[in-house]
Parts: C-alpha cells; structure tokens; sequence
C-alpha cells in the first residue's frame, strides 16, 4: 500500500524529495544539523500509516476523477473549481496531520498559509485538479515534521 500510495503521489507531480525539502525548511532552524535523509527518513515512517495511506488514497483518488469530470453533481463542481469553503480536503489532510499530536496542526497552518516549495507549484498549475494534493502533501510534511520533533533530542545528541 506504501508503494501504491507513494507512485500516486509521483504521477500527480509530487515526489517524497518534495516533500522533505518542506520538512527540512520547517525543522532545520531547531536542528541544525539536520539532513534532507533524515527528512525522508520520518515522511517514510508516516508513510507507514494505514490512516494516511487511506486518506492520501481517498483525496488523491477525488481529485483524478473531478479532473476527468466523473463526479455526479454538485461535488464535481465544487471539487474542481476547489470552493474555498468547502474545506472538507482540509479535514481529510488533518486525519494525516494528527497522527503526531498537535505540533502537526502548527505546522500544516504554516505551510497552508506561506505555500512553500512544492505546494506552490502544486497550486499554480491550472491544468490539473489539485483540491486535495495540496493538504494532503502539507499534512504530510507537517506529520513528518511533529515526529521529528517528537525525536529531536536524537538530533541535538549527534
Ligand atoms: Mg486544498
């Protein structure tokens, strides 16, 4: 399922080096001596996760089939024109966010907020439907970023 989960996030533009650069942007003021390896090291532990492997599945699997207009309406709509109210790819995400307490909910706001990195490009693209990918991947980096933390004496020993 890691595999599944991991290839479609890289058919959708977004590869796990993506997603670390975001960890080490969030973690590298508190650990300087913090590595782009030990980023994907903690993204491949959530990665582990049955609940994020299911939501990244259901939010990624949303926004292919808006893409490809195959939802009934209304949420085909709504998913593909990413309705600022809908909110609901923002709770999915927190589902990954929340898997390490609540430094991930500090740190999925930040990112959702200044954009960083990949979620730019990700929110740029007009082509492609990416109403869930952008929270998910922040939920992601902000997940892997609360376990590094959660670990960070490891870190500051070395
Ligand atoms: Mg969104």
């Amino acid at each position: 399922m890691k595999e599944i989960v991991t290839r479609l996030l890289a058919e959708r533009g977004v590869t796990l080096v993506d997603i670390a650069r975001l960890v080490y942007t969030l973690q590298r003021p508190y650990y300087p001596a913090l590595s782009l390896e030990q980023c994907l090291a903690n993204i491949d532990s959530v990665l582990e996760k049955r609940e994020v492997q299911f939501a990244l599945l259901t939010g990624i699997t949303l926004d292919m089939y808006a893409e490809q207009g195959l939802l009934p309406e209304p949420i085909q709509t709504i998913i593909a024109r990413d309705e600022p109210l809908y909110g609901i790819d923002e709770v999915l995400a927190l589902g990954i966010t929340n898997v390490y307490g609540t430094i991930g909910l500090t740190n999925f706001g930040y990112l959702d907020k200044t954009k960083l990195g990949i979620l730019a490009v990700i929110n740029d693209n007009p082509q492609a439907v990416h109403t869930f990918l952008d929270d998910l991947v922040a939920g992601l980096a902000a997940a892997a970023s609360a376990r590094l933390a959660h670990n960070g004496w490891v870190l500051l020993d070395e």
